[in-house]
């Protein structure tokens, strides 16, 4: 049986905007942990400015709290690093990777899209963050579809299947992930939208942000209709989880076995 825990490995603040948090998850199962991205790490927190720069936590509003990393999240959970074999991560944006360097024993799963755009060195990536020589577990291809969009089977050694499903646009290796919760789904889509409302509003202002952060804006676009659609004519098979939203949080599929709590 695998257990679904929910942490928040982050907050970010900006003037104007919502506070954002940044929405982790972790599957346990037989002291095997999978963690679903990994948020700030210890190393962003002890030296924010050597990791990020001064300009990015400026523009993004960064907020360090050693509490908020994965590592320490986990431990008060009773799960040790040494516990987390495998990481699966949307992208490999500063405020999901930062974690990465806490578990430098674990496969790191991703889209082979992702790792090309981080290998070939694109700006928006910090190096600093990948210099403990992460153990990349590129996927590439489809091996199923799922509810009318690729994705592919990520190999974790749970009972439960676990999905990388291409959601480019934000980024161009950018993924959600799929958890096979019982009988439903739940996805983790990342920062496939920024806050849960522009689901359902598309002229929603963040979206002016989001434009502007992608790498391939009409790609974005598209993503979010497929998003859209799943929402809306699979609502009884999949729920839907963003990153940042601070008020959103999946129902049944986060009740199906830990209670969720609720980002601090
Ligand atoms: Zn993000």
């Amino acid at each position: 049986m695998t257990e679904l825990l929910h942490i928040n490995c982050g907050t970010l603040r900006v003037p104007s905007y919502p506070t954002v948090v940044c929405h982790c998850l972790a599957l346990v199962e037989n002291d095997h942990a999978v963690l679903i991205d990994s948020g700030i790490g210890l190393a962003d927190v002890r030296d924010p400015i050597g990791r990020l720069g001064k300009e990015l936590i400026h523009a993004a509003g960064f907020q360090f709290h050693e509490p908020d990393t994965a590592i320490r999240r986990l431990q008060a959970r009773g799960i040790g690093p040494e516990q987390v074999g495998d990481i699966v991560l949307t992208h490999a944006d500063p405020d999901h990777a930062g974690g990465l360097a806490d578990f430098p024993a674990a496969r790191v799963h991703l889209a082979a899209e992702e790792l090309a755009s981080l290998s070939a060195g694109r700006p928006r990536y910090l190096p600093r963050q990948f210099e403990h020589a992460p153990r990349w577990a590129p996927s590439a291809g489809q091996t199923m579809d799922w509810f009318g969009v690729p994705a592919r089977l990520v190999d974790v050694p749970l009972s439960t299947r676990v999905l990388l499903v291409p959601l480019p646009g934000h980024t161009l290796g950018h993924c959600g992930v799929a958890i096979e919760c019982g009988r439903r789904w739940l996805l983790h889509a990342g920062d496939a939208y920024y806050l849960r409302a522009e689901l359902t509003q598309p002229e929603h202002p963040v979206g002016a942000m989001a434009a502007a952060r992608a790498d391939d804006d009409a790609l974005r676009r598209t993503t979010l209709e497929h998003l859209r659609r799943i929402a809306t004519e699979h609502a009884d098979s999949v729920d839907i989880l963003g990153y940042h939203d601070i008020t959103e949080l999946p129902t049944q599929c986060i009740d199906w076995d830990e209670p969720a709590r609720r980002a601090e």
